[in-house]
C-alpha cells in the first residue's frame, strides 16, 4: 500500500458525522453533518476554508452510517472521481492493547465491538461506518485512531482506582480520552514553546466534552477522564467526577433504573443540569443573566481550576497551560475565571491578549506560560493514517527481501 493519494478522515458521533479529505498534510475539504436522526443539515468547506455546497441529504439519514453513503457520493464528485487511498476513523476506545493507530481487520472490529459497554454513547457510532466500509470496500485500507491510545504512557499508579487489584488487571482503570486532541497539542508545542514541549504542561480541552491532561515532555502522564468519558471535569451534559455512592443512592434509594441513571449522567448533567436545564452551550450560559446560568459557569470554572492543580501536582510543578477546543479556544471569560483561580500558582493573564483569543495570553509577570491553541483532531488522524501506511509498506518491503 503506497502512502500517496487521498485520505478520508471520518469522525462519527451519536448525531453527527465529520469528514475531511487530505492529500498529504493538505486538507482538501471538510464537511460536517449534524442533527442526524432529527433534522440533518450539512456544512462544507474547501481547501482555503471557503464555503461549499454540501451533500444533498434526501432521504434524511437516520444514522451516521446512512449519512456516509450520501457523503461518499458528494466527496467523489468534489474529488473529480479521484479514488480514495485510505480511510482514518476516530475511535473513542482502543482498550488496553492499543497505544497507537492500527490497520482495521474484521478481527480488530470484533475486538473493538467488545469494548462497546465501556463507551456506550460513542463507540457504536464510531464503529458503524467502519463496518459499512469493510463490507462495501474491503480493499480500501482503513485505520482506527484511538482517543485512548495517547494515554497508554500514563504510569499504572495514576491509572488505578482504589479497587481490588484483580479489577485493575482486567481493565477497570483510568484510560483517558481526547487523546487525538492532546496528540495534536503535543506535536504543536515544539514550534510554539520549546519550554512547554520539554517541560510540565497541563492542556485543558474544553468543548462539549471536557478533560485535561498533564504532559511531561509532550507525553501524557495523567488525565482527568477515567474508565469512561464521564469522569473528570463537568461537561456540556456529562457530570464529570462524582461520588460513586451518589450513583448507588439513585439506584437503591430513589429507585432509578440503570438506563435512567445512564441518561442522567451522560445527557442531563454537566452545565445543562447545573443551569436547571437551560443550556449545555457556553455561549448561551455566558449571555444569560439568570442565577442558574451563573451557577453552572461558576461550578465549571472551579472544577477546571482544581483539576489543573491536581495535574500540576502529578507533574511536580507547572511550566505552562494550554486552552483548546470550542470553549478553551473562544471563551475569554471562562479562561479569565480559570486563570484567576490559579493566581496563587503564579499565573497572570494579559487581559488584552485574552480578549483577542491570542495564541499567548500570559501577562508579563506570569511565572507560567498560558497558550491558546486551536486543536485539529482530523489532522492527527490523517497523520496517523500516513504513519500506519508507511509501516505497512515498510513491513512488506522487508518481507520481500
Ligand atoms: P465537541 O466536543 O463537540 O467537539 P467543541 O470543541 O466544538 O465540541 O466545543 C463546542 C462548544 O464550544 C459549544 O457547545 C460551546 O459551548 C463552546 N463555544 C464555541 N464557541 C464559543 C464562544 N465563542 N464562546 C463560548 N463558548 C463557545
Amino acid at each position: 500500500m503506497s502512502a500517496d493519494g487521498v485520505v478520508l478522515v471520518l469522525n462519527a458521533g451519536s448525531s453527527s458525522l465529520k469528514v475531511a479529505a487530505f492529500e498529504g498534510e493538505r486538507r482538501m475539504l471538510r464537511c460536517v453533518i449534524e442533527g442526524i436522526g432529527t433534522k440533518p443539515s450539512a456544512r462544507a468547506q474547501g481547501a482555503a476554508g471557503e464555503a461549499l455546497t454540501g451533500p444533498v441529504l434526501d432521504p434524511a439519514p437516520a444514522t451516521p452510517s446512512e449519512a456516509l453513503s450520501a457523503l461518499l457520493g458528494w466527496i467523489d464528485e468534489r474529488l473529480g472521481g479521484r479514488p480514495l487511498s485510505a480511510i482514518g476513523h476516530r475511535v473513542v476506545h482502543g482498550g488496553l492493547d492499543h497505544a497507537g493507530p492500527v490497520l482495521m481487520t474484521p478481527a480488530l472490529l470484533a475486538e473493538l465491538e467488545a469494548l462497546l459497554p465501556m463507551a456506550p454513547l460513542h463507540q457504536p457510532h464510531n464503529l458503524g461506518p467502519i463496518r459499512v466500509m469493510l463490507a462495501s470496500a474491503p480493499e480500501l485500507p482503513q485505520v482506527a485512531c484511538f482517543d485512548t491510545a495517547f494515554h497508554r504512557t500514563v504510569p499504572e499508579a495514576e491509572q488505578a482506582f482504589a479497587l481490588p487489584l484483580a479489577m485493575f488487571r482486567r481493565g477497570i482503570r483510568r484510560f483517558g480520552f481526547h487523546g487525538l486532541s492532546y496528540d495534536f497539542i503535543a506535536s504543536a508545542l515544539p514550534a510554539l514553546s520549546p519550554r512547554l514541549a520539554e517541560g510540565r504542561t497541563v492542556v485543558a480541552h474544553l468543548g462539549n466534552g471536557a478533560s485535561a491532561c498533564a504532559l511531561r515532555g509532550g507525553v501524557s502522564v495523567a488525565t482527568t477522564m477515567g474508565f469512561t468519558a464521564l469522569d473528570g471535569l463537568p461537561m456540556g451534559t456529562r457530570c464529570g467526577a462524582l461520588d460513586a455512592g451518589g450513583v448507588l443512592h439513585l439506584l437503591n434509594q430513589e429507585g432509578m433504573t440503570v438506563d435512567a441513571v445512564q441518561d442522567l449522567l451522560y445527557r442531563r448533567s454537566g452545565v445543562l443540569g447545573l443551569s436547571d436545564g437551560f443550556s449545555s452551550d457556553f455561549r448561551d450560559l455566558l449571555a444569560s443573566n439568570t442565577p442558574e446560568a451563573a451557577f453552572a459557569v461558576d461550578v465549571f470554572c472551579r472544577r477546571v481550576a482544581q483539576q489543573i492543580c491536581t495535574l500540576a501536582g502529578a507533574l511536580g510543578g507547572l511550566d505552562g497551560i494550554v486552552f483548546t477546543a470550542g470553549v478553551g479556544e473562544n471563551a475569554a471569560e471562562i479562561r479569565a475565571r480559570i486563570v484567576g483561580q490559579l493566581a496563587w500558582l503564579g499565573l497572570e493573564l494579559s487581559e488584552a491578549a485574552n480578549k483577542r483569543n491570542a495564541p499567548r495570553i500570559a501577562g508579563g509577570r506570569s511565572k507560567v506560560e498560558i497558550l491558546v491553541i486551536p486543536t485539529d483532531e482530523e489532522a492527527v488522524i490523517a497523520r496517523q493514517v500516513r504513519e500506519v501506511r508507511m509501516q505497512v509498506g515498510h513491513a512488506r518491503l522487508m518481507g520481500r527481501h
